[in-house]
């Protein structure tokens, strides 16, 4: 997302174009001008990818304001040569609001295509299919068509597409939002796999290359939920690891080596006199083993910039919060007293206890046993 260029801001919500998305610009030119076109032709060419990017952003916007109706605000829109992203702020769970937000961006390709047919209907003719295929002419007509293969692209039923959030939605309002995120990735993924199947048969890189961001996305997803159902209403305290090693800022790389190479721990909170200092990951310390010598001192090597947490914090605002931040560890707090850290792997065995207990009732029973 960093190196985006911020082109306005439009009904409070940043437009960004991503920097590859000049590289479209000059490659559809340049395609038109080495396929024997005339300039002018080639700058339809252009005209008409840049129009039908347009129609990508009234497409995002048509997903941005409809989550703004159910109080979900939109971080931004970024442009991308394969099309357009708005980064919500979150995914509401309540099937029909997402079965809304999902179908509102395809409904407005839906509604332009519409008024261009129309359009055409009633002030000119439409074009044969020989006539389609020329480089210049018939603007409104292939604008028509972009908008429609558009809806068509984005319906299919495969996450992140919109078509797989619509599916999700619609399987979430009969079963469990679980299940329906599983069973809506896995279509999705099968998806992928048979557009991967069609994209090395056909030799198409563009299909292949769908095929990989789908087959991704549908797995990031259903992990996603998975986590995020695992934690919810389950407080830090449930998952923090209770008995723990700590170091000292004047300790060296060398003891933090040995506690590390002694048990399992892979983090280690910087206490001094009581205070907690900062925090020593497994990564850092690796890290400065390959830069440093053994006598460098944990507090020049300690991440300081992680947030400490309360134990009474709900799991999920916490673990949005270490993926926001990139923090693979942070220390747990009760009132000014370090009793606990916390670590994606903590998040992920729960998780996995979680899935192991199938029935809600086992689920309770575990809930007695650690709360009691
Ligand atoms: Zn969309």
């Amino acid at each position: 997302m960093t190196r985006s260029l911020r082109i306005g801001k439009i009904a409070g919500i940043d437009l960004k174009v991503h920097w590859t998305f000049s590289l479209l610009i000059f490659g559809v030119f340049g395609y038109y001008l080495l396929s024997g076109n005339t300039v002018s032709e080639s700058l339809f060419g252009l005209g008409l990818i840049l129009s039908v990017f347009v129609c990508v952003v009234l497409h995002e916007f048509g997903h941005a304001l409809t989550a703004r109706h159910y109080a979900v605000a939109t971080r931004d829109i970024t442009l991308y040569p394969i099309g357009g992203v708005a980064r919500l702020q979150q995914i509401p769970e309540e099937p029909r609001k997402e079965f809304w937000i999902s179908v509102a961006g395809p409904a407005v390709n839906v509604v332009i295509a519409g008024i261009l047919f129309l359009g055409i209907t009633f002030l000119g003719s439409f074009p044969t299919i020989v006539e389609m295929m020329e480089p210049a002419g018939h603007f409104a007509a292939k604008l028509m068509w972009f908008n429609i293969v558009l809806v068509g692209f984005n319906m299919l039923p495969a996450f992140p597409m919109d078509g797989g959030r619509v599916l999700r939605a619609i399987l979430a309002m009969r079963t469990d939002y679980m299940k329906a995120t599983q069973v809506a990735a896995a279509i999705g993924q099968g998806m992928a796999i048979l557009f991967g199947f069609l994209g090395i048969v056909t030799f198409n890189p563009i299909l292949l290359f769908i095929a990989l961001f789908v087959y991704v996305g549908a797995q990031q997803e259903a992990r996603m939920t998975m986590i995020r159902i695992a934690v919810e209403g389950v407080p830090v305290r449930q998952a923090m690891v209770t008995r723990f090693e700590t170091l000292r800022s004047s300790s060296t790389v060398s003891d933090a080596v040995e506690k590390l190479l002694a048990g399992s721990q892979q983090e280690f909170p910087v206490v001094d006199e009581g205070q907690l200092a900062g925090l020593l990951t497994r990564k850092t310390l690796v890290q400065a083993l390959s830069e440093n010598d053994l006598d460098t001192r944990v507090s020049k090597i300690m991440q300081q910039s992680c947030a400490v947490v309360q134990e009474t914090e709900m799991l999920e605002d916490v673990f949005r919060q270490m993926q926001e931040e990139k923090c693979s560890a942070l220390p747990v707090m009760s009132g000014d007293t370090l009793v606990g850290i916390l670590t994606l792997e903590n998040v992920g065995e729960l998780m996995m206890i979680n899935s192991a207990m199938t029935t809600s009732k086992a689920r309770g029973e575990l809930e007695d046993l650690i709360t009691s």
